[in-house]
């Protein structure tokens, strides 16, 4: 039988987007806590992400989706479309970085960026592409785990050449060739998008700001635009480790065909798997800090 909006308790609000509003609820009759994703009435999104995460279910680094609640269920005149998914309780890296206060170290990015990519290659291989890797879309665990969330931009490619013409997704996180995708036609790589992304996405973590245009000015398309396509890729200080240089280099090659794809990325020093645990733990022991001061 179908789920319903009826069979969870709202708690609090975990975050607002485009599509609607994310609350933190309760399965009434397990008591199991969830995140609930309600959607605008008629937002083609929620069906876009309830597809890619029931085909990605079983997915490393993917958000769980729990249970789909479809708008014939919704009592007439309320919100239509809503998903249970999984409660993520470090909220996202966007809000974990707005409660620091302060850029996060490399060892914590470190962390972020493994398992990103290890999402991002179980997406790709199923050939979903996300189309708006953000900090408010990358979700953290507790125990510092990362899950790649929020499908509403996202894309099952049907045929290679299908690719992420259309402006979906955050511009401030877009590739170059997003912009100009006729540039690029012909040896158009549509997973090097979110390549880009989740270089934009680290170098913020680092910074503590959106690197890609002065602090503090407005974001909007046409600054983003010119930014991205004509200025230079941007880097980490002199003050970083060559590695984690070298890493965002790599992710940040505006050439599409250049940049590194995942599985290089995933062979580079600066995510090494010897020390993915502690770079775990380096980064749960942030969204305890984080926790400590919203107290
Ligand atoms: P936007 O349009 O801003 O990208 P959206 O409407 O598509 O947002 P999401 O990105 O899925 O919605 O969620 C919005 C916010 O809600 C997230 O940035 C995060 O802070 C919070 N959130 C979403 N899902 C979860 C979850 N499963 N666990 C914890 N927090 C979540
Ligand atoms: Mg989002």
């Amino acid at each position: 039988s179908d789920a319903r909006l009826s069979d969870y308790e709202r708690i609090s609000v975990l975050g607002h987007g485009n599509g609607g509003t994310v609350y933190k609820a309760r399965h009434r009759r397990s008591s199991q806590p969830l995140a609930l994703k309600i959607f605008a009435a008629g937002d083609p999104s929620a069906a876009r992400e309830a597809e890619i995460l029931m085909l990605a279910a079983d997915a490393p680094h993917v958000v769980r989706l729990h249970a789909v609640i479809p708008a014939a269920a919704v009592a007439a005149g309320e919100a239509p479309a809503a998903l249970a998914l999984e409660l993520m309780p470090g909220g996202s890296l966007a809000g974990l970085l707005r409660r620091l206060g302060r850029p996060m170290g490399e060892r914590p990015i470190a962390a972020v960026a493994r398992q990103a990519l290890l999402g991002l290659a179980a997406l790709h291989a199923l050939r979903v592409v996300h189309r708006d890797l953000k900090p408010s879309n990358l979700l953290v665990g507790s125990d510092g785990e990362v899950k790649i969330a929020d499908f509403g931009a996202g894309k099952v490619l049907r045929r290679r050449l299908d690719p992420c013409a259309s402006y979906v997704g955050t511009a401030a996180y877009m590739s170059p060739e997003r912009f100009d995708p006729e540039a690029y036609s012909g040896d158009y790589d549509p997973y090097a998008a979110d390549v880009w992304s989740l270089g934009v996405d680290i170098l913020e973590l680092y910074l503590g700001h959106f690197p890609l245009l002065p602090e503090g000015q407005r974001p909007d398309w046409a600054a983003l635009m010119c930014a991205i396509c004509f200025g230079e890729a941007p880097e980490p200080p002199a003050a970083a480790s060559e590695e984690f240089r070298d890493f965002v280099a790599r992710c940040l090659e505006k050439k599409a065909g250049q940049r590194a794809s995942v599985a290089e990325l995933l062979e580079h020093p600066f995510v090494a798997e010897r020390d993915a645990a502690g770079a775990q733990q380096a980064l749960a022991a942030l969204v305890a800090e984080a926790e400590q001061g919203d107290l």
